[in-house]
């Protein structure tokens, strides 16, 4: 994290403002095509409008937060997965496909649903809008006629950016076949609010787009077509849309030449990495969803990661070992807020890390490495409510991702073969534990003592422990390990050492 005076989302929210004017609602925008599950990346593109929108809020403007499902888009290849029945579908529109899965209406209202609620925990609420409803109710009609006029300009604009430039009579509108649901489809004649089809079925028509939602404008032109229609002022955009000559530089011509409207403010946002666990790519069908994100990550841990780097900065979230630090991490940002302790910055990401405003008063929770033995010892019902709720996301972590020397089993019978020092120390600790309680640093001290005692090196002496406790060499933190067991458990396992 770097020290900047003015944390990164309330820099855009102040350049907005200047850029904007002083305006009576701002808009902010994100969305997606639902091809599939909406991955981990993309969810860097909302959380980075949300947290600009938040900046905004802070800043006492009011702020339209929106949030677009592409999906009237066409249905482009089957993913992995997915039945291959599925290639009778392709292009017809998102919203047309059937589910592959229960419970939801189509194949788009899957995804989005899956996405939605995931989104509804970590505290992002934009308001959806389908581009399936708003063609079907003709939203864009006195738009499309615009695209349709100028489409002369646009093919020019298109083509300064085109190896292969587009022909003359290309099109910047499909028709959605009205017998056949496809997008085979030939534009025979466009006039005015009139288009004239024929598709690859056999059918053939003239509608007036005004009353039949059939047209969809391409990728190119329907994002600026939107940023003129919702009057859209701030969006971020990934790395695949802001490359030279990609659809950020055309979308910016289009806005202004087309439909003469401002440029909204663009930040380009960085790819995450997924350390650990199954790398993600979503075209490979292996692609990691914010739901499995949220499995092992607490929603404002995971706001952290996303809060304290800059969206232009490439970081990774993690599931292997690393996971650890993160959750302390963010503990100890916490702790230095409630102290008053925090610098600015740390103030405000600890602020917008919070699926809500901060709690009054600190609910201490117990940490993450810890809980990773409290877990595996099965005394959650030990600790308090807000700790039983993360030892759930360290289950999780344990079961799928954890290292093997994070796992461990308590013996009830001593199988390690121990040598004569060892046999010795070993008994030493019992006599230690025996004597008397101790809290975690001087139980740490107390082997210390024991190693020196008996003349042995304290890697040996923890080995030996970790094999007499739980029959491998490595595990958690010996004395907090000790401490969680219970020492009279100990004493019971280390008086079979003869
Ligand atoms: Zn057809």
């Amino acid at each position: 994290m770097t020290q900047e005076k003015f944390f990164w989302a309330d820099q855009i929210a102040d350049r907005i403002i200047k850029e904007k004017g002083n305006k009576k609602e701002y808009v902010c925008a994100s969305g997606i095509t639902p091809s599939g599950t909406v991955h981990i990346g993309n969810f860097r593109e909302v959380i980075t409008t949300e947290l600009v929108v938040r900046a905004l809020q802070d800043k006492g403007k009011k702020v339209r937060f929106i949030y677009s499902w592409d999906d009237y888009d066409r249905f482009r290849k089957v993913p992995v997965g997915i039945d291959k029945k599925y290639e009778n579908y392709i292009g017809m529109p998102l919203s047309k496909v059937p589910s592959p899965f229960k419970k939801s209406q189509s194949y788009a209202e899957h995804f989005e649903k899956e996405f939605e609620t995931s989104l509804v925990k970590v505290g992002i609420n934009p308001e959806f809008i389908r581009q399936s409803e708003m063609n079907k109710k003709c939203k864009y009609a006195s738009l499309i006629k615009v695209i349709i006029d100028k489409r002369i300009e646009i093919v020019k604009i298109l083509n300064k950016y085109r190896k292969e430039p587009l022909k003359k009579d290309w099109m910047p509108v499909k028709v959605y076949c009205e017998k056949c649901g496809n997008d085979f489809t030939r534009i025979i004649n466009a006039e005015g609010y009139f288009i004239e089809y024929e598709c690859k079925c056999g059918f053939k028509d003239k509608i007036d787009y005004r009353k039949k939602g059939l047209v969809k404008v391409p990728w190119r032109i329907d994002w600026p077509m939107r940023w003129k229609y919702e009057e859209v002022d701030f969006e971020p955009g990934g790395a695949d849309h802001s490359a030279a000559g990609g659809s950020f530089d055309t979308a910016k011509e289009i806005i202004k030449k087309i439909f003469d409207y401002e440029v909204p403010l663009y930040y380009v946002y960085s790819w995450i990495k997924i350390k650990g666990g199954k790398d993600f790519s979503s075209s490979e069908g292996n692609a990691l969803s914010l739901d499995e994100v949220e499995e092992v990550y607490e929603p404002e841990v995971l706001r952290y990661l996303f809060v304290g780097t800059r969206p232009n900065k490439e970081f990774q979230i993690s599931f292997d070992n690393d996971i650890i630090k993160i959750y302390e991490d963010y503990d100890v940002l916490e702790k230095k807020y409630y102290e008053g302790q925090a610098n600015p910055q740390e103030k405000r990401i600890y602020e917008l890390s919070q699926v809500n405003k901060p709690a009054k008063k600190r609910l201490k929770k117990t940490g993450f490495r810890h809980l990773i033995t409290s877990v595996q010892l099965k005394k959650e019902k030990e600790l308090n409510k807000e700790s039983q709720v993360r030892a759930k996301k360290v289950a999780r972590w344990i079961e799928k991702y954890a290292g093997e020397d994070m796992k461990f089993e308590v013996q009830t019978k001593v199988s390690a073969r121990l040598e004569g020092k060892e046999k010795e120390t070993m008994k030493e600790l019992k006599k230690s534990l025996e004597s008397r309680d101790f809290n975690e640093k001087e139980l740490l001290d107390e082997f210390y003592m024991i190693c020196e005692k008996i003349g042995m090196k304290n890697t040996e002496f923890f080995d030996a422990a970790y094999r007499v406790i739980i029959g491998k060499s490595k595990g958690p933190r010996l004395a907090s390990l000790i401490l969680t067991i219970g020492k009279d458990k100990i004493i019971k396992l280390l008086e079979q050492i003869k």
